[in-house]
């Protein structure tokens, strides 16, 4: 367990970030579970009580009163409900008669989890660190991210001559980023937004540097810091190419 994920500090974290809202919600929920059958984790689940949308903000309220242990087990049950009994749809939120957001609160445990106790999946911690280092969640350096969109066109000569995949050109209508898996896994997927693009003349262009990954998998574990990182990256690049929109892949 991490030194940091004592009681108190867990509740100081919960404490400035539960607005009125937030409390109100804590307070009115009537525990009478309308909103059971809208979960999906609940339908495909037996119907089993634990799924229950209002059940999987618990921790919440247990941490601020003081009356549980927080130890490995306890914080084990807190990161399987909140990131495998709940993806925070928020369809709950739709059939609760009092507007209930389940999902952003499940939300709040997530990001207290990460922050306070180091505690989220691996594949979203290695994903933070690869955009701490790199600029994007597939670790490419900026001459990989450029290189690709270079063989990329290049492989597409023989079939569409005239197609182009502008880098950095200013004053364009459009900002195109992509989703880092693209040039790593599918750089296909590029080629085809190119030939789109192109086709119906559009005004575009891609980044040569940090901000083309338009992925913010930082959101998800509640780590804001990096979130903005990410989306200031891509609005930065957005406003030196004196862009109008930016359009983001998927
Ligand atoms: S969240 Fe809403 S629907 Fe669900 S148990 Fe509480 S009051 Fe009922
Ligand atoms: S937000 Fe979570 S609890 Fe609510 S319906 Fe979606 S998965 Fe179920």
């Amino acid at each position: 367990m991490s030194d940091k994920a004592d009681p108190q500090t867990m509740a100081d974290f919960f404490k400035p970030r539960l607005n009125a809202r937030f409390k109100t919600w804590l307070k009115i929920c009537a525990n009478c579970a309308l909103c059971a059958d809208t979960c999906h984790f609940y339908l495909a689940n037996d119907r089993k009580p634990e799924m229950i949308p209002a059940y999987k903000v618990r921790f919440i309220n247990e941490i601020l009163k003081g009356k549980v242990t927080i130890d490995d087990d306890y914080l084990k049950k807190m990161y399987e409900t909140v990131y495998y009994e709940c993806n925070m749809c928020r369809r709950c939120a739709l059939y609760c008669p009092f507007g209930i957001d389940i999902g952003l609160m499940v939300g709040l445990q997530r990001a207290m989890l990460h922050n306070v106790a180091d505690i989220q999946p691996a594949g979203l911690k290695s994903a933070i660190e690869s955009y701490k280092q790199f600029g994007n969640q597939m670790s490419l350096t900026q001459e990989d991210w450029v290189d690709t969109i270079e063989w990329t066109l290049e492989e597409m000569e023989d079939y569409y001559p005239t197609l182009d995949i502008p880098i950095d050109k200013e004053n364009v209508d459009l900002l195109y980023t992509v989703n880092a898996r693209e040039p790593k896994f599918y750089p296909q997927d590029i080629q085809e937004a190119a030939i789109i693009f192109n086709a119906v003349g559009e005004s575009w262009t891609v980044p040569s540097v940090d901000g083309w990954d338009d992925t913010n998998l930082a959101m998800f574990c509640g780590d804001l810091g990096t979130s903005k990182m990410l989306v200031e990256k891509t609005f930065k690049q957005a406003e030196k190419l004196k862009a109008k929109r930016v359009a983001i892949t998927e």
